[in-house]
Order: C-alpha cells, then structure tokens, then sequence
C-alpha cells in the first residue's frame, strides 16, 4: 500500500480540533505526518524566557502522541521566525536573540532525545528592519549549526522571493547540511531550480501546485500547513487536501512509482527515518 505523507501540520490541542483533524487526514489515506510546533501565542503560552518554549514543545509532543495512535506521527519543534521579532519589540532585540537561542537549543535536545525528529527556523517572510533581518538570518544559521550536531533536518519557514532558494542554499553550504535536510516549507513548486541547490522543497499542496512540481521531476515532498484554527476555516488547506490530490493524480495517469518518492523515498532521506505501512 502507498504511503501518504504530509510535511507539515499542526495541532492544536488548545482550542484546535486537535486529532480529529488527523482522523480526517487518515479517513483520506494519509499514513504519516510531520506535526510542528506552533507559535507561543497560538497554544496559549507565553514565552519571557527560552525555557518557557519547553511547555510549547511539549505541546507538540503531545499533539504527535495522540496522532500516533491513528496514523505514524513525527514531531518537529523550533521557533517561528515571527516570534523573534515579536519578542524584540516587546523586550528588545538582546533580550529576544538570546531567548529564541535557548529555545533552538531546547529544540536540538528534544531531537536528540527522540522527542522530535527535526528542528524549525527560518527568518520572517515580510520586510522587518536591516537589524532584525541580520540577526534572523544568525539564529536561521544557528539552528542549521544545531542540526548538523545532532546530525537532522532544518524546516524553515522563510520568504518566498525570487532569490530566495539560492540565498537558503547558501547559507546551508555554509553550515555543510546535507540538501535533503534542508526543508522549504511551505514552498512553491520550484523542483527543478531547487534541484541544484541545498534545499528541499515541501511544496504547499494549493490548487495547480502539485501538477506543476511533477512536471518537473519528483524531488519534493507535500504539505497542507494545516494551522488547526477553528477560527480561520478555509484560510489554509485542509487535513485531507495531500491524500486527496494525490489519489486524483493517480487516477489521471500519475504513476503510483511516482509518488513512492514523494511519499516514502524523500522524506526517508531527509529525516533519516523508515516510512513503512
Ligand atoms: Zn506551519
């Protein structure tokens, strides 16, 4: 049987529709999923110190406990570049670099402990000051560091610009990350640029996006980014959206060959874990 994977959702438990999202995810044929930590204030916590990211992680692990008891569920935790700059403005750019360090740090050790399988990063996606980018760009660059000890993949969530793709692989040649370890979320069907590059693509799983990536090869894995907000239906795609436009690619003449990659051989190679049924 075909595994299903989707790259990145999340869950939360929080006022969330929590597991019953992956039970949706499931009933469509989804079999394994990678659940990633949200924002502090997304779950409810706040965040005034690096340790304070614990409780959020635990979150996660949690969410990813639950999910495995339907379908296989890996945990990735980190911080959303978001939360730095909201942390800067509120106790100043010091004060938040050093905060979200730890935090990374915490991070690298629930991977370490089999707690998660990966770590989140990036740099904000909107324009923020010449400091704030630079600093980003630092702690991006100091949880690619991180990765590389404990030897697992980096999710950014970054920008998506023209440039974009070269300036990750850059930075990531610099931190000698293998490319399949460096995971675009949230990206556009860029397969073929990236292909050369030290990035992976996961592309987001909206209209037109899984059709064009195939038509440029197979190196890429899916996602919903399913945000879990009952308070924002429809702003994202939904828990069953990977397994559903995948079994339509198939009936339409994809071969299921193709989506062994996708599914199984790609994220294997970039988590360094099994995807069995
Ligand atoms: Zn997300």
């Amino acid at each position: 049987m075909l595994p299903i994977t989707d790259d990145h959702m999340h869950i939360n438990l929080n006022g969330g529709r929590g597991v019953e999202a992956v039970k949706e995810f499931k009933n469509a044929g989804g079999t394994h999923v990678f659940i990633v930590s949200l924002p502090a204030g997304e779950v409810g916590r706040t965040v005034a110190r690096g340790e304070d990211f614990r409780a959020v992680f635990d979150d996660t692990v949690e969410a990813t406990r639950r999910a495995n008891e339907l379908v296989r569920a890996y945990a990735v935790v980190g911080v959303h570049p978001a939360e730095y700059i909201g942390l800067a403005e509120s106790l100043g750019m010091e004060r938040a670099y050093s905060i979200v360090k730890e935090g990374l740090e915490i991070a690298a050790k629930y991977v370490a402990e089999g707690k998660a399988v990966a770590i989140k990063s990036g740099r904000p996606h909107y324009p923020v000051s010449p400091e704030l980018w630079e600093t980003s760009n630092a702690l991006m660059r100091y949880a690619m560091d991180l990765c590389v000890d404990e030897d697992c993949a980096i999710q950014l969530h970054t920008e998506s610009e023209p440039g974009t793709m070269e300036s990750i692989s850059d930075i990531a040649k610099q931190a000698r990350m293998e490319p399949p370890k460096v995971i675009k979320h949230f990206s556009p069907p860029l397969v073929r640029e990236c292909e050369s590059l030290n990035v992976f693509p996961s592309v987001i799983c909206s209209r037109g996006a899984l059709e064009e990536a195939l038509s440029q090869g197979t190196r890429f894995m899916l996602e919903t980014d399913y945000i879990d907000d009952p308070n924002r239906p429809g702003a994202v795609l939904g828990p069953k959206t990977v397994p559903r436009k995948t079994k339509e690619a198939i009936r339409n003449g994809v071969p299921e060959e193709t989506f062994y990659k996708i599914h199984k051989d790609n994220p294997e190679k970039s988590y360094g874990i099994k995807i069995e049924i």
